[in-house]
């Protein structure tokens, strides 16, 4: 398939150059961000519903329950689950994840599993990067789920306009973890597993933690923190008004805009950023990196003077 190909095949929703493109993006090949500014004009359109929660929270029976709703109602849903933990391949992961291969027939749901390789920006770099490609092939909405609510998954649920964050019942301790970060990204808690007894106690503890949350009514959207029982078929119809709801309100207030233009700030800062990093790599080599460090470790040189040299080396300073 040649470039060309690829993004035409891809933009007339072939799955295949999709699958391509993505692992292209996974591999970080050179090319790769030529093809993506071919697709940009054609992204910006999906709705990107964030998914996250401990790990056994009920995440990957949820998606597979709103790629169902969502395929009721006739769009074409696109999943990217991540595991930033994970030292297996993206195909290792998805063979684990049982309950959504249920969905692997549909010709209108494309899954794709991705592990962490590199840092902590490139995971969440390499994400937006494939839901752009899955975006600019017509999949919409596009879910993103990511266990845990560490770091990496803050940073990778920037992404997402609205971020779901799952808690099954008797996960005390979760939600404490909940309040170190999550909780500024979170916009519908979901409380999972509803049919098993605790259910209530979550709702009530998760009540609290919102309550005590001031700076959230500023931007008017009261967070609304709903069951759903996949076992008992309920809270789903529920759920998906809800997130159309926060879709509604995010457009209307002007807050859809306004993430869009920080996401396309970060997304810049990050090129430059990757730029910069390669720039280094292919002009100082690792035994000088070695050298470096050891001089520095040593005091007979010193960091800012080595990073002046280096930046005048790769042309950022005269
Ligand atoms: P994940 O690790 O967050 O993706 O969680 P899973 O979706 O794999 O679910 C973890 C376990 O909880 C599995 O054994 C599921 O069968 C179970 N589970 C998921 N949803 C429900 C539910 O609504 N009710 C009950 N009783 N169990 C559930």
């Amino acid at each position: 398939m040649s470039v060309q190909n690829i993004i035409e095949r891809l933009l007339s929703g072939d799955r295949r150059a999709l699958a391509r493109m993505v692992t292209l993006i996974e591999n970080d090949v050179p090319q790769v961000q030529r093809y993506l500014a071919e697709l940009h004009p054609h992204t910006g359109r999906a709705q990107i519903i964030g998914v996250t929660g401990a790990p056994g929270a009920g995440k990957s029976t949820l998606v597979t329950r709103l790629v169902r709703e969502f395929r009721k109602q006739g769009r074409r849903v696109g999943v990217v689950a991540i595991d930033p933990s994970s030292p297996f391949s993206g195909g290792a992961i998805l063979g684990d994840r049982i309950r959504m291969m249920e969905l692997a027939g549909d010709p209108d749901v494309f899954i794709r599993s991705m592990a962490s390789r590199g840092s902590l920006g490139g995971l969440a770099a390499s994400t937006r990067d494939v839901v752009h490609a899955l975006d600019a092939a017509g999949y919409d909405p596009i879910i993103i789920e990511t266990v845990g609510t560490g770091q990496a998954e803050v940073e990778v649920m920037r992404t997402a306009q609205s971020v779901l964050v799952v808690v099954a019942p008797g996960m005390g301790d979760d939600i404490q973890a909940i309040k170190a970060g999550i909780l500024e990204i979170a916009d519908i808690f979901v409380v999972s597993k509803a049919d098993k007894p605790g259910a209530d106690q979550t709702v009530a503890e998760l009540a609290m933690l919102l309550s005590l949350d001031s700076q959230r009514r500023k931007h008017a959207w009261r967070i609304p923190i709903l069951r759903t029982s996949a076992l008992k078929d309920q809270g789903l119809v529920e759920l998906v008004n809800a997130v159309q709801e926060h879709q509604l309100h995010l457009a209307e207030s002007g807050q859809l805009g306004e993430r869009m233009q920080r996401q396309g700030r970060s997304e810049l800062t990050m090129l430059i950023q990757q730029a910069v990093a390669r720039a280094l790599q292919t002009v100082v080599s690792e035994e000088e990196w070695q050298a470096f460090s050891e001089a520095i470790a040593r005091r007979e040189r010193d960091p800012y003077s080595i990073a002046q040299e280096l930046e005048a080396r790769i042309g950022l300073k005269p």
